[in-house]
């Protein structure tokens, strides 16, 4: 039975950050991913430049730039009655991109493989247990691995946390559904966020040929959403569709015994803002160096608390743009009603946007 340090579910980019950043403090590091990269997932595909620090550290901002990808320079917002406001983002070298998840998380689960994680594909965690001497026992097909610290990086429907009895009741109010689709021309370098009677879309073009296509809504409005979409950017009925709910769920504590939630396994956000990377990238990274505090004999109560405390204080003062942001989209038909005020009032608009987008 193989064992390790730290034993990490889920390889987007909260995991392969955290493992990158175990693997890099001399960890032996192990890293399970139930699929087979590179895969796609439901996602806006927007990078947040608060993201640049951390893809900096880890030091594949120069590979990330040299992919293909779309670079934004606007945000659009679009109302029901179709009347539109625009605002301009922050420009410069590491601004507001959008790419595709597919070369996202490879890109981040080779560079965790580079610095000597051992990362598993296609190995979806089947049970964890308890083990003699504070390890947990991990199992997928055919083996089993010891591990000292177990981190949960297994997005918003998180197998660890329903394991161990601790994945809160998710409100299953809402739906998102994404595909890429063909760049309508002319489209630009805007991200697009448009109010619709069902719900919401999110428009961003990730590279020169393919739009991001999001669409946000109740399953009972979700299929004229598409209908919607169908007509809006002359899609095939058979278009495929990629889906994932719930939106929003509670937040699950940082720390469980030797187990550490990151990313969306520990808190969902509002997909509107497209921040989400951004938290998983850097609670990974504040996991792996408050697990290597620990294994090196520092005080792990202590640590763990400092842990918590530095994870909330990651969100605090955006939650509020969080719930406005899903107060917005619940009732869309308010929320276009006030666009035309922010008209008037663009500073306003324009202090939301740089909230959200926080330059680098
Ligand atoms: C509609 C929509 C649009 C969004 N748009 C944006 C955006 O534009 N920008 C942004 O920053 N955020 C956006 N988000 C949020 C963003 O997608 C997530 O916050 C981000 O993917 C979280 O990363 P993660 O690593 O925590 O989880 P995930 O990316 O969900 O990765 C979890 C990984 O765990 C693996 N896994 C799951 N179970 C197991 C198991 N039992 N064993 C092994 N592996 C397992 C999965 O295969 C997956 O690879 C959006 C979300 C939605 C729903």
């Amino acid at each position: 039975m193989e064992v390790v340090d730290v034993a990490i579910v889920g390889g987007g980019p909260a995991g392969s950050t955290c493992a990158a950043f175990c693997a890099a403090a001399g960890l032996r590091t192990l890293l399970l991913e139930r699929e087979k990269f590179p895969r796609e997932k439901v996602c806006g595909d927007c990078i947040n430049p608060a993201c640049w620090p951390v893809l900096g550290r880890l030091e594949i901002a120069n590979q990330i730039l040299t992919s293909p990808h779309a670079r934004l320079d606007a945000v659009e917002f679009i109302a029901i009655n179709r009347r539109k406001i625009r605002i301009d983002l922050p420009r410069s070298e590491k601004s507001e991109i959008a790419i595709k998840r597919s070369i996202f998380d490879q890109l981040l689960l080779s560079r965790a493989r580079d610095l000597g994680a051992e990362v598993r594909e296609e190995a979806t965690l089947l049970s964890l247990n308890p083990s003699a001497s504070d390890f947990w026992k991990l199992d997928i097909v055919h083996e089993t691995f010891l591990a000292r610290f177990v981190v949960a990086a297994d997005g918003r429907n998180s197998t660890v946390a329903r394991m161990l009895n601790l994945l809160p009741k998710p409100a299953r109010e809402r739906v998102a559904l994404q595909a890429h689709i063909p760049l309508p021309r002319d489209f630009g370098n805007r991200v697009v966020l448009q109010f619709l009677p069902e719900g919401y879309s999110g428009q961003a073009p990730v590279n020169e040929r393919e739009l991001n296509l999001c669409l946000v809504g109740t399953a009972p409005t979700i299929s004229s959403l598409r209908k919607w979409a169908e007509s809006e950017f002359n899609l095939p009925s058979e278009q495929p569709w990629r889906t994932i709910t719930p939106l929003t769920r509670d937040p699950i504590p940082v720390a469980y015994k030797n187990v550490l939630f990151i990313g969306d396994a520990a808190r969902v956000v509002e997909p509107f803002t497209g921040e989400g990377i951004y938290y998983a990238l850097r609670s990974g990274e504040l996991a792996a160096g408050a697990i290597a505090k620990i294994i090196r004999g520092e005080d792990r109560e202590l640590i763990l608390h400092e842990l918590e405390r530095v994870h909330c204080a990651m969100y605090r003062g955006r939650l509020w743009i969080n719930r406005l942001a899903r107060a917005a989209v619940l009732s869309p038909q308010v929320a276009s009603a006030l666009l035309p005020v922010a008209r008037f009032s663009p500073a306003i608009l324009r202090l939301l946007t740089r909230k959200i987008v926080r330059p680098a």
